[in-house]
């Protein structure tokens, strides 16, 4: 049945790899508490599996972008219930009430998302769980400082007094730690203090402060606070090349996608390939078909460009790459039919990386390991 499943393309994903990168960072994070980031279906690795996994090697929380992210992991009856789960992109008329009756921790940047809360915990005859974001430089979600932040504050405190609600945390996010030293880091930690001192000053308690994303995490202990929240580190991915590699850290990466070669043909010299050919062969050579496309989440910007393991070396993507297919050109030799082209794994078997991957597409290894679409099976080793 697995080999059903898997016949043409397949991303394994190595929970005993996961597990690890968990550990690894919680030995980075001794006194924080781990939140397994597991957004955006995992980072496109699953998010059930794991989020099991993560909650099994000691990740007390998980974090999701989407409340009905969220929802899904507390409708898993395999996850404790004591593991807490925050989300943190607010949009008006989402699933409020059902978050707050599932004791989902709610990000909130503004009044908008207050106000909504304090209705749907209302409807709902409970507390609901928010966690204030404060804007500390990264100009995008958060509440910015000064008056801002002090009415958010207020209107909290006051709803946490009519028992509407109780803030659980003080949070932010970073713009740039995944670039060692720059300004911003030092600024937005400043930053950081003054806005959880100023609400502390004014009565809130919170059971977590956190701004700690996987770059962080690894190369700035004085940010991990009381929580840490890595993503792409626990998926053994690096989150920049000035950062390391994965192996620097201890981590392994946990997705490796390959494909059996659905044909192999013997071409002459001169032959043009795929869309708008853009690659011809330099002579007589054999092509193989990957079935893989930008339909599944292979970039179509690595056209020319992305690195494969195909019968046993590095071959480069000939030409574009189409909607459900590519080819590459094996230079003469015929592999065996059903043989294995494998797109990117940890590297320790000769094949590239999602990083790899990323320059040649010019991107980041977060957009690769992500959008790896739903085609494509995932399988648990
Ligand atoms: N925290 C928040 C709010 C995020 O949006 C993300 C992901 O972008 C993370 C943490 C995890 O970031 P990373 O994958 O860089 O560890």
């Amino acid at each position: 049945a697995r080999r059903d499943a898997v016949t043409r393309a397949r991303a394994e994903i190595d929970l005993a790899a996961l597990r690890a990168n968990v550990r690894a960072l919680r030995e980075r994070a001794p006194g924080a508490a781990l939140m397994a980031v597991v957004k955006a279906d995992a980072y496109g690795h699953g998010a059930i599996p794991c989020a099991r996994a993560a909650v099994e090697a000691g990740a007390t929380w998980l974090g999701t972008a989407t409340p009905q992210e969220a929802l899904a992991l507390r409708a898993d009856p395999e996850l404790p219930d004591d593991v807490r789960i925050m989300c943190w992109l607010w949009t008006p008329g989402g699933p409020w009430r059902e978050a707050v009756e599932a004791g989902l921790d709610v990000s909130v940047s503004g009044m908008w998302a207050l106000e909504e809360l304090v209705a749907a915990a209302r409807d709902a005859a409970l507390p609901a769980r928010v966690q204030l974001k404060a804007d500390t430089g990264l100009g995008r979600n958060g509440c910015q400082p000064g008056e801002d932040w002090a009415e958010l504050i207020r209107e909290a405190l006051r709803a946490e007094r009519e028992g509407l609600l109780r803030v659980t945390g003080l949070w932010s996010h970073f713009a740039c730690a995944d670039e060692p030293g720059h300004p911003s880091i030092a600024a937005q930690l400043t930053r950081f203090r003054e806005m959880t001192a100023y609400a502390e000053q004014q009565g809130v308690r919170p059971e977590v402060r956190h701004i700690a994303n996987s770059p962080a995490t690894l190369t700035l202990p004085e940010t991990h606070f009381d929580l840490v929240r890595p993503g792409i580190a626990m998926y053994g991915v690096s989150p920049s090349p000035e950062i390391g590699t994965p192996a620097d850290f201890g981590l392994r990466p946990v997705m490796t996608l390959s494909a059996s070669l659905a044909l192999v043909k013997r071409v002459p010299g001169g032959h043009g390939v795929s869309y708008g050919h853009h690659y011809t062969t330099p002579g007589d050579t054999t092509l193989g078909l990957v079935p893989l496309g930008y339909a599944d989440g292979i970039p179509r910007h690595a056209s020319s460009a992305g690195p494969v393991l195909a019968g046993g070396k590095w071959r480069t993507v000939a030409g574009r790459i189409a909607m459900d297919q590519f080819v590459v050109d094996l230079g003469g030799e015929r592999p065996e039919p059903g043989s294995e082209a494998v797109l990117f794994g940890p590297g320790d078997r000769g094949e590239p990386t999602a990083e790899d991957w990323a320059r040649a597409a010019g991107t980041i290894a977060y957009e690769i390991v992500t959008r790896i679409g739903p085609r494509v099976p995932r399988v648990y080793v």
